[in-house]
């Protein structure tokens, strides 16, 4: 047990280059060499064009928050003392998804379309969670 009390994500050879991006406070993600779409998460076949190929590139961190709700209930230790806390979903610039919190900003805030940028939170010595936090000046 870590003493994080909070689930980790699950790694491995597929998605481990955006793991090891984060640990270096980049957000590294997979490429189609084919049609360049990026794809998140990692998988053999992009599914735009169905190529195989794939290549890792640092995205610019940038996005909107696109969907969001709260946690009112702590499903896990770790949690117990932050609920409610958000679970949002992002996409990205490039036009990749995914799940995060946003930080940095009050629940009461938060607003559909609100642009947004990477942060980084080094939860254990082997994982950096990506979240993302109300977009500076720019
Ligand atoms: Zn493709």
């Amino acid at each position: 047990m870590t003493g994080y009390g909070k689930p980790l994500p699950m790694t491995d050879e597929r998605n481990r280059p955006f793991w090891e991006g984060a640990r270096r406070g980049e957000l590294c993600l997979q490429r189609c060499v084919g049609c360049h779409a990026f794809r998140l998460p990692a998988s053999r076949y992009c599914p735009g064009c169905g190529g195989d190929g794939g290549e890792w590139a640092r995205v610019t961190g940038r996005g909107t928050l696109e969907s969001f709700c709260l946690f009112h209930k702590a499903y896990f230790p770790g949690f117990e003392g932050e609920v409610p806390y958000n679970v949002a979903v992002v996409r990205l610039a490039e036009g990749a998804r995914l799940f995060t919190n946003i930080v940095g900003v009050p629940n009461d805030r938060l607003r559909i379309g609100m642009p947004v940028e990477a942060c980084f939170d080094p939860v254990t010595p082997e994982v950096t969670l990506v979240k993302f936090k109300p977009a500076g000046d720019r």
